[in-house]
């Protein structure tokens, strides 16, 4: 007999999250003295010179900031099975690859039980804060989770991506039953290597328990998106299979087969019920409430590179609330949305004091140059600055620079509420120019306002410095759902070009040092190509953010791009 799960007292969950954030400097040093302490013997601290001391000050006056690039070596050697105390002082055996899509490169980050028992605090909490507002009961929920590739050295040590290691994790399916939302979709389903096959299963088996879900999800928004535009084309062939009690036959995997066949049955009911939805609904707006009439709302990460997808997914759901959850990356957690009623796109994110030893280095403008200064500590933070995050976590990281770009945006008793600004990388540069992923963003967001007039929208985009002749020029890569005619097309190009507005690029443009930018319109069904691709390297579907400028090294993405173009103009701003 299945055991029982004993369901989290929310409400003590509260009481106790709010104890830490009251106390968030004590919490933030106790944290750092259990990590120190833990790892003490690890070769890392060892040849810093810590010995074994825990105290902020020695730890800051021996222990340098860094990026991945300064653990590569240590994280190489214990990626290939060396088990002596390197950055930790237990060893660890199971890695998280990050896709590199977001960076560009791939990175093997530690994963360990801790990082699980982490990850267990950031759901309850913020579940137990979401739950008051929007109270979820003996429901399922629709997630559309991805594993991806895992793999074993000869060393016995695990590569997965990190949330292919927390999903896989026994203890994910015991949250979800404690947190009494268990997925519609068995684990045959979400384990399944063929994410399309995952993808249409989630689908049937979120149609098949209609009435029980009460939440529709995914780790990042961009998931919801893709699963629903899914949805658009294979609807038919889901509802054939409800009807007949048949599984399509493009679900080939035996176990996919075999778990799908325990919950499908002949039910040409629901099926005719679904056909008369989807045919009554107009352009597919309210889409989700129409097929999961008891859906709270649709939560996933709505910020910072999700945010172009957020349109879509806000047409999707009609009147069923968008909620963004939480904040964290491959590196570790960092916060919970603790205000679900806030709409994402003024969403913050509430530090947790007691996962990690948290840094931020503010920014300072001298003589018209942005420069660091030292980093301050958790509640020394300012309201209304903005500051790189670094942290020290229980997983070997110490006074690491994750590259993320936060505002501080107030506090919850003592830990700073803050919002997702942007990742401190520069993207676009030829010359002068600055332009970050978020000043890309705005750019396409601004130009697609164009489109949208006549009714088209931009399912993805991407961008690429052409330096094939000189001077060279930015080109942006657009996948739409229509056919925009050429003058429109023409001025969404000028509008992009013109909105790129850090000075270096303006008087580069009017300089011409930097030629016309360049809209190239790709064929349908490129960007899942790309994805598909980075699937096949390793990536998980569950994590995947669309690569938002293509090196000119990434041959396989940029030829992609370049043989599916069907169109493309230039900028006439700054003739
Ligand atoms: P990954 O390790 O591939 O899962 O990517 C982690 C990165 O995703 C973070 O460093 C952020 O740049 C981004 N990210 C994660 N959570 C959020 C969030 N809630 N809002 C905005 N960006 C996020």
């Amino acid at each position: 007999m299945k055991e029982k799960v004993e369901v989290y007292d929310l409400e003590k969950v509260v009481e106790e999250f709010e104890r830490l954030t009251k106390d968030a400097e004590n919490v933030q040093k106790e944290t750092l003295k259990k990590i120190l302490e833990e790892n003490a013997s690890s070769e890392y601290l060892q040849s810093l010179g810590l010995n074994g001391r825990t105290d902020l000050e020695s730890f800051k006056g021996c222990v340098p900031l860094v990026i991945y690039k300064d653990l590569e070596t240590y994280i190489d050697r214990m990626v290939d099975g060396d088990v002596s105390p390197i950055l930790t002082g237990k060893p660890i055996t199971t890695f998280s690859i990050s896709s590199g899509t977001s960076q560009g490169k791939r990175k093997y980050l530690p994963w360990s039980d801790e990082f699980f028992a982490i990850s267990l605090q950031v759901y309850k909490t913020s579940f137990a804060y979401r739950n008051r507002e929007f109270p979820i009961q003996n429901g399922k929920g629709l997630n559309f989770i991805y594993s991806s590739k895992s793999s074993q050295t000869e060393n016995g040590v695990t590569l997965a991506t990190a949330t292919t290691n927390l999903f896989t994790n026994p203890g994910y399916n015991h949250m979800m039953e404690a947190l009494q939302i268990p997925n519609c979709s068995p684990d045959d389903v979400t384990f399944s290597p063929d994410f399309q096959q995952t993808l249409y299963c989630h689908l049937l088996c979120g149609l098949l328990f209609r009435e029980e879900v009460q939440l529709v999800s995914s780790t990042f928004a961009h998931s919801i998106v893709n699963a629903f535009r899914t949805f658009e084309q294979i609807w038919e062939e889901l509802v054939t299979d409800i009807k007949e009690g048949v599984l399509s036959s493009r679900i080939t995997h035996p176990s996919i087969r075999t778990a799908m066949s325990k919950l499908l049955k002949p039910n040409p009911e629901l099926a005719n019920l679904i056909h008369k939805k989807c045919s009554g609904l107009s352009n597919w707006y309210g889409l989700i409430p129409e097929l999961f009439p008891n859906a709270k709302y649709v939560l996933g990460i709505m910020t910072g590179a999700m945010e172009p997808y957020m349109k879509k997914l806000r047409h999707y759901a009609g009147e069923v609330p968008l909620l963004t959850s939480d904040y964290g990356a491959s590196e570790g957690w960092i916060g919970s949305n603790l205000n679900p009623k806030v709409a994402p796109e003024f969403a913050t994110y509430a530090i947790l004091p007691q996962i990690a030893y948290f840094e931020f280095i503010p920014f300072a403008q001298i003589d018209g140059t942005e420069v660091e200064l030292e980093p301050v500590g958790l509640t020394d933070v300012k309201i209304g600055e903005e500051y790189e995050l670094v942290m020290t976590n229980p997983a070997g990281l110490y006074r690491y620079r994750l590259g993320d770009v936060v505002k501080v945006m107030g506090f919850h008793n003592s830990t700073p509420e803050i919002r997702f600004l942007r990742r401190n990388n520069l993207m676009l540069t030829i010359n002068i120019d600055k332009n970050s992923e978020a000043d890309l963003q705005l750019s396409v967001e601004t130009a697609s306002e164009l489109l949208a007039k006549e009714k088209i929208e931009v399912i993805d985009y991407t961008s690429y410095i052409d330096l094939s002749k000189q001077p060279g020029h930015y080109v942006i890569f657009w996948e739409i759902n229509g056919e925009a005619s050429d003058e429109v097309l023409g001025e969404c190009c000028s509008c992009l070009d013109k909105t790129f507005a850090d000075i270096g690029y303006v008087g580069s443009r009017r300089a011409k040092a930097i030629e016309a930018l360049e809209l190239r319109v790709v064929r349908r069904g490129t960007f899942m190509k790309i994805l598909e691709h980075y699937v096949g390297l390793g990536a998980s579907v569950s994590q995947f953010k669309t690569p938002r400028c293509v090196a000119p090294t990434n041959t396989t993405v940029l030829q992609m791009l370049l043989e599916n173009v069907v169109k493309n103009c230039f900028s006439s701003a700054y003739n």
